[in-house]
């Protein structure tokens, strides 16, 4: 149960780091009622470790955009805005970890650790592969036919270097929870976040190449993935339509959670 001090004392350490974030530029106003949604979802939900975690997780992603940005935007596979997230991709990537921690404060249970740390390790995979693979030399094949090159940037695309950044994050992720005690069963932190967060990543690149929305800009007519481009709305060509990053982003951390748990379950068999 939540006690008061403890409560408030949590209350001003999640605001204080979504307020840093909003500082760096990394996030809007908006983005800052989604990140704190999130932290508070986290701390009440599943504790200070559990926060700590998504912290990281969330710190990990500003890293990997910021690094070697002006490379990337030049690519033009860049985040837009100095890389801020906007809302929709927070909740996107930390809405199925939220969920978890939200339900851990009335059931707790090792489960809900587990799938808790699959959705962050696939969020951070995700993020680790999307921005240390658009600093690849070697152009992106399609995950679905390797035989084809895809410029970088595209859904669906893979790179060794891309691959390389989701296990890395994945592992990052379990690195950081194992100290922290996030998981009561701690043989199982490292593989259920590195295979959580792998599983994820190919998850979101199959799904990226066979059923995400692409389209073109009807302004400066290049190809894209958004939604809108150059202030207008964006004409889809091939894909389904409502099928776009964000809710495969969501797809995703499912994916990383049940392999988590699919696991911990097999490690707790044998
Ligand atoms: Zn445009």
């Amino acid at each position: 149960m939540l006690t008061l001090i403890p409560a408030l004392a949590e209350f001003f350490v999640v605001v204080a780091v979504a307020l840093a974030a909003v500082l760096l530029k990394t996030i809007d106003a908006r983005g800052f009622l989604a990140s704190a949604a999130v932290g508070f979802a986290a701390i009440y939900g599943g504790g200070v470790s559990w926060f700590i975690t998504v912290a990281v997780f969330f710190i990990l992603g500003v890293a990997f955009t910021l690094y070697k940005y002006g490379y990337k935007r030049k690519l033009g596979g860049a985040q837009g805005k100095g890389g801020a997230r906007n809302w929709p991709h927070i909740l996107a990537n930390g809405g199925v970890a939220s969920l978890v921690a939200a339900w851990n404060f009335f059931h707790p249970s090792p489960w809900n650790a587990v799938l808790f740390l699959g959705a962050v390790s696939a969020a951070a995979a995700d993020t680790g592969a999307t921005e240390l693979g658009l600093l690849s030399r070697e152009e992106p094949r399609l995950i679905t036919a390797p035989s084809r090159k895809v410029p970088p940037g595209t859904s669906g695309g893979v790179t060794r270097l891309g691959s390389l950044g989701a296990l890395l994050a994945s592992l990052i992720i379990g690195v950081t929870a194992l100290p922290l005690g996030v998981l009561g069963y701690p043989f199982a932190v490292i593989p259920a976040c590195v295979l959580g967060g792998v599983a994820g990543a190919v998850a979101d690149s199959l799904l990226g190449a066979a059923v995400q929305r692409r389209g073109y800009c009807v302004a400066c007519l290049k190809p894209t993935e958004a939604l809108s481009h150059c202030g207008e709305k964006t004409r889809p060509t091939s894909g389904t339509p409502y099928i776009e990053n964000n809710v495969v982003n969501v797809a995703a951390t499912v994916v990383g959670a049940l392999v988590a748990a699919a696991i911990l379950l097999v490690q707790l068999s044998i």
